[in-house]
């Protein structure tokens, strides 16, 4: 059995207004992330763990933020072609694990339904999605409120031989 694994990472800016994007799901916070897209850091490192577990590059190859049309896009749309890309390879996502590091808006009631939401666009089941989120404890940018990161994992497993 073949498996591969991935590690992807991200953090945007954030900046006064109405609500935060993670995972696809909308949290009304006193901030906005700042992006080319909509910024969803979460979405954005588990698509960079996807594509490097399948060695693939990375969101830049395939969706540079020099093109225009990646502008305003929502991130539920890289993760999907990011999913197609992975089974093209010939494989399937076995396990996905992550953390976001927010200082704030609290998350830990939204992440039973970002686990939900990311399981449905990668199409694997809830407990093949794992979502943590960490504060920085007061420390760095992410500490000050000025940005909010995330990492991510991956597992896959190959299901073709080509
Ligand atoms: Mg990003």
């Amino acid at each position: 059995m073949t498996i591969r694994i991935g590690i992807g990472y991200d953090i945007h800016r954030l900046k006064n207004g109405k609500g935060i994007r993670l995972g696809a799901i909308l949290i009304p916070c006193e901030f906005e992330l700042v992006g080319h897209s909509d910024a969803d850091v979460l979405i954005h490192a588990v698509c960079d763990a996807l594509l490097g577990a399948v060695g693939a590059g990375d969101m830049g190859t395939h969706f540079p933020d020099s093109d225009e049309k990646f502008r305003g896009k929502e991130s539920s749309w890289f993760l999907r072609e990011v999913a197609k890309k992975v089974q093209k390879k010939g494989f399937k996502i076995s396990q996905i694990d992550s953390v976001i590091i927010a200082e704030r808006p609290k998350l830990l009631e939204y992440l039973p339904q970002i686990r939900k939401k990311l399981a449905g666009l990668l199409r694997t089941s809830i407990e093949q999605v794992s979502v943590k989120a960490k504060t920085n404890e007061g420390l760095d940018s992410i500490g000050g409120k000025k940005a909010i990161a995330a990492w991510a994992v991956s597992l896959v497993q190959k299901v073709k031989t080509k």
